[in-house]
């Protein structure tokens, strides 16, 4: 049945009746295909009647304040009724709830490598009620007292810390007050590393076949925890809120990582087999700083109503990139700020469905409508906003209101009417018309240059007020002179700057599209990679992209700024964001379908001059093989890479690099069932499954559209896996069996229910393939009319089947 989300006036009124919830929870996790839920709820209610949701259960049976009563359960709700309101009400409900597989609810995942079954809670949103009978919203939180009975071998992981285990039986310590969706549970014989720090019990904990890999980066996974930890405790007043810290990569994640309180998950994919790169170091050091943050931000101050995703999404952003550089020691944090992070942020928020960082409550009328911001405002656009606030305010002053909001709202729940209060409590500047300018309106100012005679002058196209820094660089692009500006309505003249190049928001400080004047853009598109602060870099590349979408640069023009400035790059942070944005939006959105392949072809002629240019640069060799892997159309290099599983240059091929390669032949007609039969085998990894049957991922629209595109708010189906992208390799100018797999894949997505039947494939162009390159699909498949694991689709096409039972079908 089609299960209505919660709304936001149900809600507000549900809330308005009960209060001291708190949770007793039995859960049962030893069946194969169902688990059951035990729900003991004991709450205050100013009301009769009301309900507990619990979504999916196959049996259910209510007990009442004592009472065994009929259930009146409709598939989503429980509903109650002949509650007292004068006395604490008792609520049972048991159930039996089916395990899933799609990284919503009670997930199962059975690893290839060695049969383990691992059994996890993923809730979020409002999954909690796919686990257990709840009120679920976030401001009805609760303690929970937590037990599970799981397979005797296998560890038990949950918010609280252990107080009893034996043969199987599991008791957890009670939680300070939560939401229900940011319960957790999980269960496998993981791998883990423990540690006690500061008087709190650390763990990190992993899939047993990945023991190598955690082992591998143990010591760096340890010390970033307690850095970040350090730091948090120097930056945050009040301390830390829970009993324990346990950390875990768990298999089929639909998040990049959920902020559990006191036992985060993060998708597995962030511990990457092979070596790991410099780039995916720093990101995953972000990560756990990001949600290590959400401890107070979210987790004890958590918000409202969805609106307020911002309050707790926003600041994790803001917060994970300050502190992996400041904490943990990963430098220069605010380049891939610049490269990776804010374009998604312009290019959601220049969208026709973008929305508010702090949109009104009314226009969050449910969950299914929450689920769709989610997106580069709330994290990427929102974490700006709070770099542009701390800048304009002063850190001191801004952490000062930062702090006050957060032990004001200890275990509590806040609007952004209660934060804007704390901040502008003791703050001479105008907070509230800051804030309507930045928070409550979509959109983005533009930054322009101007001269008068020789005189730089800054003008602001909007109406929002910046404070950036200014860089001015003499002729050869050498550093004259930096210096902090405010600019509101009025245009600002810089006659210290006169004659020189001018580049605004040098440091990244504020959110706004850049057009510089022609004399300081001649010499910059000149001369980019000459200029020596890597962040002005960034900047400045972030800047053209944007230009691009905004048609006052060309994708032609930008693609020359790739071939004649990217191969000399020296970060290889830029390198990847660069490419990331020539190969998934600059050339998908801007770039006729006529000449998409020799835009691609440009992007590979690139990658070959910046590989041969990075042979003493083992990361940036790293970041344009990956690229070459994915461009190249020279079936050989890549045949060549494959056999010899090394790049020419002598560093290994990294798996995430063999994944390109592979579909890149696949696509390019050169890859036979024999092929692709040794590929998976060869592999034989979850990860590197080419069915990637058990890899959901979340979809990949990141706002509105995926609403509108999807027809459903909250996608429930996963983006087609990483092999997806092989479908549209028909920018690769070969694409046999592209185009019909493309078509065979929607088919298959339709009959699946994934609501992204008709999409395009991420980062690729929706192109006709070049029949004169065509060749008969060398596709065992097609012949045996049935899908087989060596069938180029599956290679290609990732997983359409979703099992319905509770093993990985493999
Ligand atoms: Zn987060």
């Amino acid at each position: 049945m089609e299960v209505v989300s919660l709304t936001l006036d149900e809600a507000r009124a549900r809330a308005g009746v009960i209060s001291s919830v708190s949770y007793t929870l039995d859960l049962d996790l030893t069946g194969l295909e169902t688990f059951r839920s035990h729900s003991r709820v004991r709450f205050a209610s100013t009301a009769t009647e009301t309900f507990l949701d619990l979504k999916g259960a196959l049996s259910v049976s209510l007990v009442v304040n004592g009472e065994a009563v009929e259930a009146a359960y409709d598939g989503a709700r429980v509903g109650l009724t002949g509650l007292s309101e004068e006395a604490v009400n008792e609520v049972e409900v048991t159930a039996t709830l089916p395990f899933t597989t799609d990284g919503d609810g009670m997930h199962t995942f059975t690893d290839p490598v060695d049969g383990s079954r691992y059994v996890s809670a993923y809730l979020g949103m409002d999954n909690a009620s796919k686990v257990f009978a709840c009120f679920d919203q976030n401001d009805l939180k609760a303690s929970f007292s937590v037990a599970v009975t799981a397979d005797p071998a296998d560890t038990v992981l949950a918010n609280g810390a252990v107080v009893s285990h034996d043969a199987g039986r599991w008791v957890f310590a009670a939680t300070p007050p939560i939401p229900p969706a940011l319960l957790v549970v999980a269960a496998g014989p993981w791998h883990s590393v423990r540690w006690s720090h500061a008087g709190l019990d650390f763990g990190w904990h992993a899939r047993r076949s990945l023991a190598t890999e955690l082992d591998r980066d143990a010591e760096e996974l340890r010390r970033t925890t307690e850095a970040c930890y350090a730091h948090y405790a120097d930056l945050i007043d009040e301390p830390y809120p829970f009993d324990s810290y346990d950390q875990v990569f768990v298999p089929g994640l639909n998040w990049g990582a959920q902020e559990m309180p006191g036992c985060v998950t993060y998708r597995d994919e962030l511990l990457p087999r092979g070596a790991i790169t410099d780039a995916q170091r720093a990101i995953r050091a972000v990560i756990i700083a990001h949600e290590m943050s959400h401890m107070w931000f979210g987790d004890s101050m958590t918000m409202t109503w969805w609106e307020d995703t911002w309050l707790q999404e926003s600041f994790a952003d803001y917060m994970g990139y300050r502190v992996a550089e400041a904490g943990a020691g990963f430098s220069d944090l605010r380049v891939e700020v610049e490269i990776r992070s804010k374009p998604w942020g312009y290019r959601s928020d220049a969208r026709r469905s973008t929305h508010p960082v702090a949109p009104l409550a009314e226009d969050v009328p449910d969950v299914d409508t929450a689920a769709t911001i989610f997106d580069g405002i709330s994290y990427a656009k929102g974490g700006a906003c709070l770099v542009q606030l701390a800048f304009w305010l002063g850190d001191e002053e801004f952490m000062a209101g930062v702090n006050r909001h957060l032990t004001r709202f200890r275990f509590a729940n806040a609007t952004l009417a209660d934060f804007v209060e704390s901040l502008a409590e003791t703050s001479s500047k105008d907070i509230r018309g800051w804030v309507e300018a930045w928070l409550r309106q979509p959109g983005f100012d533009t930054v322009s240059v101007r001269r008068d005679g020789d005189v730089p002058v800054l003008v602001r196209e909007g109406n929002r007020p910046h404070a950036f820094t200014v860089a001015g660089y003499d002729s050869s692009l050498r550093l004259v002179g930096r210096r902090r500006v405010e600019l509101g309505a009025d245009p600002m003249p810089l006659p210290e700057l006169a004659g020189h190049v001018v580049v605004p928001n040098a440091g990244g400080e504020t959110f706004a599209a850049l057009r510089l004047d022609p004399e300081s853009w001649e010499a910059l598109s000149d001369g980019l990679s000459r200029v020596e602060d890597p962040l002005v870099r960034a900047v400045l590349w972030s800047s053209a992209a944007l230009q691009v979408r905004s048609r006052d640069l060309s994708a032609d023009e930008f693609l020359d700024l790739v071939e004649t400035h990217l191969p000399a790059e020296s970060r290889a942070d830029i390198i990847e964001g660069v490419l990331s944005e020539a190969r998934s939006v600059v050339i998908p959105h801007r770039v006729p379908a006529s000449r998409a392949a020799g835009a691609v072809a440009r992007v590979a002629t690139a990658a070959a001059a910046g590989l041969k240019a990075s042979e003493d640069d083992e990361q940036r060799a790293l970041a344009w093989a990956t690229a070459l892997a994915a461009t190249s159309a020279d079936a050989g290099l890549l045949r060549g890479w494959l056999d010899a599983d090394k790049v020419a240059t002598g560093i290994a091929l990294l798996p995430t690099t063999r994944l390109e390669g592979g579909p890149g032949l696949a696509a390019l007609g050169e890859a036979d069932a024999r092929f692709i039969a040794a590929e998976r085998d060869r592999d034989g990894t979850v990860e590197g499954d080419p069915r990637g049957a058990s890899r959901p991922r979340r979809a990949t629209f990141d706002d509105r559209e995926g609403r509108r595109l999807g027809g459903d708010a909250r996608p429930r189906g996963r983006q087609p896996p990483l092999r997806c992208a092989g479908v549209g390799d028909v920018d690769r100018g070969a694409g046999p069996p592209a185009a019909s797999l493309r078509r065979r894949l929607s088919r298959r997505g339709a009959e699946a229910g994934h609501p992204w039947p008709g999409l395009r494939p991420r980062g690729r162009p929706r192109l006709p393939a070049d029949r004169s390159r065509r060749r008969p699909a060398r596709c065992a498949a097609s012949s045996a009319g049935r899908r087989r694991t060596d069938d180029p689709a599956a290679f290609l096409g990732g997983p359409l089947r979703r099992p319905r039972v509770a093993t990985t079908s493999l």
